[in-house]
């Protein structure tokens, strides 16, 4: 069992550290002081070449910069180098548990060496895409939600419109991460085609691009208009439950939320 504070078992004789932190959404203040210092003091930093350029120099500290879709084999690097004694730190986007790289590590040691289990791993809770972007327009995930990656890399495009098909029906508020990308162009189109034989054309749909960057963009529409054409790798699109609603401001865009309550349904 994982259990105890990070700080007990390091003095249990373990065989190195490998703390994952996430960088958050975008904003540094939004990075959890505990994700930012596990990520300042390692003595080896392990991410996607990307994230890594966003973590501050520092000297003395070795930085493995990797392509987005080795994670893997980043996670068994990074293991192999944790057990020779080292500290070593994984940056993610967000959190480091959502559709990110702790996973992939737990996965390695699954699947690893024996000895890998005497590392003493720690996950560091971080802001994950879909909080900073309900956040950002009121609260829309305040009653029961999901999220779904629209990724089929590492899952057949069946099994996302199984999912996709059990939550609009199960009438979740949906958050779809990794909404579409140069290799996969078609994929949210055929989501929202899906949503629409569900939910009323009238649904909220929000597109929260680069949420807490310079950049940020965030349109909220709804199911009818929605066009897949909006999102990029950086959106986050959520679309909202029959009981999602908008309250509508004389000067400004709208608040968008999901009631506490739902009323039981008509027999
Ligand atoms: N671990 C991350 C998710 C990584 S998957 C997290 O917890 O947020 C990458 C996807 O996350 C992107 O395709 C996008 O859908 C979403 N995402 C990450 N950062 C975002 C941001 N600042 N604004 C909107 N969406 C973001």
């Amino acid at each position: 069992m994982l259990a105890g504070g990070g700080a007990d078992r390091a003095g249990e004789g373990m065989s190195g550290r490998l703390a994952m932190g996430g960088r958050g959404p975008g904003d540094e203040d939004l990075q959890t002081p505990q994700a930012r210092a596990a990520l300042e003091q390692a003595t080896d930093l392990f991410g996607y070449t990307t994230y890594i350029d966003r973590v501050p120099i520092r000297t003395g500290q070795n930085r493995h910069g990797s392509d987005n879709r080795e994670e893997i084999s980043r996670a068994r690097t990074a293991l192999e180098i944790a057990y020779t004694g080292k500290k070593v730190a994984i940056v993610s986007s967000g959190d480091p548990g959502v559709f990110a790289m702790a996973a992939a590590v737990f996965e390695a040691i699954d699947n690893g060496e024996p000895a890998w289990r005497e590392i003493d791993v720690t996950v560091i809770p971080g802001i994950s895409a879909m909080f900073a972007a309900a956040a950002r327009i009121g609260a829309p995930l305040g009653h029961d939600f999901c999220a779904i990656s629209l990724s089929d890399n590492l899952k057949p495009w069946e099994t996302v419109i199984r999912r996709l098909e059990a939550a609009a029906s199960a009438d979740f508020v949906i958050a779809l991460y990794n909404p579409i990308s140069r290799a996969r162009p078609w994929q949210l189109g055929v989501a929202f085609d899906l949503l629409r034989a569900h939910r009323a054309p009238q649904t909220p749909v929000i597109f929260a691009t680069a949420v807490s960057r310079a950049d940020e963009q965030i349109e909220i529409t709804d199911l009818a208009s929605a066009d897949p054409a909006r999102a990029d790798m950086r959106t986050l699109v959520m679309i909202g439950s029959s009981a999602t609603r908008l309250v509508p401001r004389p000067n400004g865009t709208p608040y968008v939320y999901t009631p506490r309550r739902v009323e039981a349904p008509v027999s």
